[in-house]
């Protein structure tokens, strides 16, 4: 989401006459959009921050929910900083920053709009293959972990028309995949329009070659979803569907308001009509009261779906959700190693998961290059979300390839260049 906000940020810089550089030494202007999912990422993006004050002749200015949370103590924590901008006011920022150059003076943008939502200026700032669009902001799932519907406001959807318009700049840009994004694309609803009434409309008045999304609860899903991907190629078979815990108790107190019967229905009725769905997944390790015998159901419930892949993250309390106020009771060891334990079953999964692929033809999207000692590889993306480097000099970014699997080192095959569009 971040990477679409700062295209965003880029593409209003750009119409106000500013440029990209390629280094912090030929800044005028440094932005830098953080996240406050975990205190992890808090402190690194406060870290970045630090560094980059030797910069002196540049105006600093952090954006994105760590802005948002923190306000003016950043300016405590970071003496340096000129510009502090919350989620909701990007819009204000070309000003401000300008300001900022010229009088050298500190700026905070930090009131909410529960309404606002941002599109790409019509300015082309990017032209990777792969790109990222938000149909959604906000979120007001308030599960209890989670500190996003504090910072990012309530639900709105993008206008369907502004997202068509998107697509089809991203498109001309150069761009084979969109990934559509939301903190859960299934609550979209503009007017008569819900999820699977989007994707069909972009299907059908787009040409972009692939569509993928980002971001599907549970408790929403939209079972149309997977009939659209059996019926049309254009909308890759990959859903992620974060599971956070196998555990019903623990999923009770996340607030995520599914239980792991009704988790594992979904996964049965989504393959019965998409056999070769790939699912991904986030789970948290470590809430607060998690057992031996909770993190065991996780465990189980992972074996059971055999995800293609996860992110899995150690609980970490975030000020002012319901859960802070429960006893971070798991002992970090402890979190630490039910994290090491569950990379490892996952890790073992995925790649039977992708063992079973070997021999089989896919196609993939060029979307960068990759140096490994003397070879040269390009690496592409398959519908699947699996990765792929194949070698070859007369290949280009955003050339769509078929290839047979025929390797597989760690988690990244390695393919054979069929034929190339
Ligand atoms: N809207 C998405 C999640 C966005 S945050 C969804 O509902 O799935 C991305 C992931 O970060 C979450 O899925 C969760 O696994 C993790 N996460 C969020 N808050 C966390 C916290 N306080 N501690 C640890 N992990 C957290
Ligand atoms: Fe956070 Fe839950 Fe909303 Fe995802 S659905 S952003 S985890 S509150």
């Amino acid at each position: 989401m971040n990477v679409y906000d700062s295209e965003v940020i880029a593409s209003m810089l750009l119409e106000d006459g500013y440029g990209a550089v390629s280094s912090p030494e030929d800044a005028d202007v440094i932005l830098v959009n953080t996240c406050s999912v975990r205190e992890h990422a808090e402190n690194r993006a406060i870290g970045r921050l630090a560094d980059l004050t030797r910069y002196r002749d540049a105006v600093l200015a952090v954006c994105g929910c760590m802005a948002q949370r923190m306000g003016e103590r950043l300016f405590q924590l970071v003496p340096d900083v000129h510009v502090i901008s919350g989620t909701d006011s990007y819009d204000r920022l070309p000003d401000i920053v300008g300001q900022a150059l010229e009088t050298g003076g500190r700026y905070t943008l930090l009131e909410k709009n529960d309404c606002i939502t941002y599109s790409l200026r019509p300015i082309a700032s990017h032209c990777s293959a792969t790109r990222y669009l938000s149909i959604t902001r906000g979120c007001e799932n308030y599960c209890s972990y989670c500190i996003v519907p504090f910072l990012r406001g309530s639900v709105r959807s993008k206008d369907p028309r502004t997202i068509l318009r998107e697509v089809g700049s991203m498109g001309s840009a150069g761009a084979k995949e969109v990934t559509l994004l939301g903190q859960n694309v299934m609550a979209y609803r503009a007017g008569k329009i819900n999820f699977p009434g989007l994707i069909e409309k972009i299907i059908n008045g787009s040409d972009i070659p692939r569509l993928r999304f980002l971001t599907s609860h549970p408790r929403d899903i939209r079972f149309e979803i997977f009939d659209l991907m059996a019926r049309e190629k254009r909308v890759c078979p990959h859903i992620h569907l974060p599971l956070q815990s196998g555990s019903n108790r623990i999923l009770r107190l996340m607030n995520r308001g599914y239980t792991r019967r009704q988790y594992l229905d979904i996964v049965r009725r989504a393959r019965e009509t998409v056999p070769d769905l790939a699912i991904t997944t986030d789970i948290i390790v470590g809430f607060p009261s998690e057992t031996e015998s909770d993190y065991h159901d996780t465990v189980d419930l992972v074996e059971k779906v055999r995800f293609d892949a996860a992110f899995t993250f150690k609980y970490s309390p975030r000020e002012g959700t319901a859960a802070a106020s429960m006893d971070d009771d798991v002992p970090t060891a402890v979190k630490k190693e039910r994290l090491h334990d569950l990379n490892e079953t996952i890790g073992e999964i995925r790649r039977e998961v992708l063992r079973e692929q070997l021999g089989s033809e896919t196609e993939i999207v060029l979307d960068g290059s990759v140096q490994k000692r003397e070879y040269h590889f390009w690496k592409g993306r398959s519908p699947h979300f699996r990765n792929v480097l194949i070698s070859g000099n007369h290949v280009r970014e955003g050339d769509i390839v078929r290839v047979r699997l025929r390797e597989l080192r760690n988690f990244t095959f390695i393919g054979e260049e069929l034929v190339r569009r």
